[in-house]
Order: structure tokens, then sequence, then C-alpha cells
């Protein structure tokens, strides 16, 4: 891939404020992109009104942009873009990768896996209420930026829904429609998306064969950046009462992120950046510094503010 071909992105969900482990993908994915002369794009993924946070998405921007994460281009929305996913469920309709089905939550509590259930067929008095893409057999494997080689059975994640029961589009879909339509080359974000890559890598793979592009060379390399936990072992998030980061703490939750990352922060060049109180001065000493390499493959624990 060559340098000023990187195209990289942020895509946070509004479901609340930017909170250190959101930050934390933020910054590396930023910096990865700036290290290689990239362009870094924010998507604003607001495809789930029901869990949305009114005035989210704008807070998040605000609080990129008081972090010095400046992006590239426009903001693209999600719920702007629905006519694109449903091109696409109609290309996979035409060539059979995706089916209708009828199972309800209920039907399938307790199941990990789609069994496979209205895969050859609605069962009989059944009515369509979603639409789920059929996953491969086998392996599906890729060398992963930070994690190094992967490997997923196709039968271990099971056919997911592309169409919800409430008629929203599911992520997966609109994930992998807009990272081709946007051209991304790099996806950088949290581990705890892992298991959404090997279904997205298959659905580029159905999307690329109808419009005969080549797969191999227009796929995006793939890398999974630690999670940040809390003392109880759960992933930073809303539900887990994540704090929001500050924008007057800026400076010392940048610092924070690029030791947690790694990155070697004891150099006189990040520690003037950081005299100077400029925190895009400090993000841009910390990209022309950053090494992959030295990410760790393992999750972040974190008690709280203060204790990092
Ligand atoms: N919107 C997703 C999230 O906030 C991230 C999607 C992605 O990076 O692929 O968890």
């Amino acid at each position: 891939m060559q340098a000023a071909g990187y195209v990289g992105r942020f895509a946070p969900s509004p479901t609340g404020r930017l909170h250190m482990g959101s930050l934390l993908a933020a910054v590396a994915s930023w910096c990865d992109a700036k290290h290689q002369g990239g362009t870094w794009l924010v998507r604003m993924e607001d495809l789930d009104p029901p869990r949305e946070v009114a005035g989210a998405s704008d807070d998040i921007l605000r609080t990129l942009e008081g972090h010095g994460l400046h992006w590239d281009g426009e903001v693209v929305y999600q719920s702007r873009r629905s006519e694109l996913y449903k091109d696409a469920l109609e290309g996979l309709k035409r060539n059979g990768r995706v089916f209708p089905c009828a199972c309800s939550r209920k039907d399938l509590a307790g199941i990990a896996v789609y069994p496979g259930t209205c895969r050859v067929g609605l069962p009989p008095n059944k009515e369509a209420r979603l639409w789920r893409f059929q996953m491969g057999e086998g392996a599906l494997a890729w060398e992963d930026l930070i994690l190094g080689q992967t490997s997923f059975e196709a039968r271990s994640l099971g056919d997911f829904p592309v169409l919800r029961a409430d008629g929203f589009w599911a992520y997966q879909l609109a994930v992998v429609v807009d990272d081709r339509d946007q051209g991304v080359t790099h996806v950088v974000r949290g581990s705890d998306l892992l298991d959404s890559t090997p279904k997205q890598i298959q659905l580029w793979s159905a999307l690329a064969q109808l419009t005969s592009t080549d797969f191999h060379n227009s796929l995006p390399e793939y890398g999974h950046l630690p999670v940040l936990e809390n003392n109880l072992g759960q992933k930073l998030s809303k539900q887990t009462l994540a704090q929001p980061v500050q924008v007057s703490q800026a400076m010392a939750s940048v610092m924070r992120v690029l030791r947690w990352l790694n990155q070697p922060v004891g150099d006189g060049g990040i520690q003037g950046a950081f005299e100077s109180g400029d925190v895009h001065q400090l993000l841009l000493r910390a990209a022309e510094q950053w090494d992959r390499s030295l990410v760790p493959t393992q999750s972040i624990q974190w008690q709280g503010e203060g204790q990092g």
C-alpha cells in the first residue's frame, strides 16, 4: 500500500459522550493514519435511534476537536445513507447471499450462534422479520496489523442480520458499504469488534463480486486495539458507566492514552509538545514517532480518573 493512499477512519456511535476507551481508538487510528501521511475520516454511526442520545454526535465532534483530533473532509452520517444500504441489500438478494428470517429473539433465546433455521426457506406459516447474510464455510483468516495472524471459524459466527426486525440497517452492512464507498484502506479499532471483522470480510467479498471489484486489492487492512477495562474486567462503555473525557484535561488524557499504547512519551519532542500545552502539536509529535508494533495486544485495566 502506498503511504499516500492510506485512508483511515474513526466511526463512533452517538450513544453517549466520548469516554477514555473511544478516545484511545481515536488517538491510535489518528496516529496510525498521520504517521503514514494518510487521511483520517470521521463517520457518525447513527443508525440505531433507540440507543442514541440527543446531542451526542455534536458533543463527540467537539470533544475530538478539543483533543486536537482534526478530521479530513466532511463528517459522514450513516442516517443519511439509506439508499446505499438499500442498493447493497438488493445486490446481495440478487446473488443469493442473504435470506429472509422469521426467527424472533424469543425463538433464539439461549442460542449463541444462529442455527441456520431459515437458510433453506421460511418455516410454514411464518413471516420474514429480518434479513440475514449467509456466512461461508471454513476458516476466515487475516493478518491483523496489531494482533498478527487471526482466524475465526465461519461456523462459530453464524449468519448475521443485515436488515433488523425493527427496520433499521444492521451495523455490519452499513460499515462495509461505507468503508467501501469511502475508500477506507485501514480499519484501526477496538478488539471488542474483533469477531465483526471476519463477517465484514465476507460481506466485502460478496459486495466486491457484485461490482466485479478485485476483492483482495480493495479489502482494507484491519488492526485491533486493546480495550480498556474497569476493575471488574468490563469494557469501558456507557453501560458500565464510563465517565466522559473532559476537554479541559485533553493533554493529560492524550498522554495517558499514548502511555497505554506503549508509545515513547519520555522523548524530548513529546515532552516539549506536552509543555507547550498545544494538544494538536502533541498528537503530531506522537504520530511522527508512532510505532504500531509497540501497541499491547492485551486489554488494559484502568480503575478510573486519576489512577491510570
Ligand atoms: N460504531 C462502532 C462503535 O462505536 C465502531 C465501528 C467500527 O469502528 O467499525 O463501536
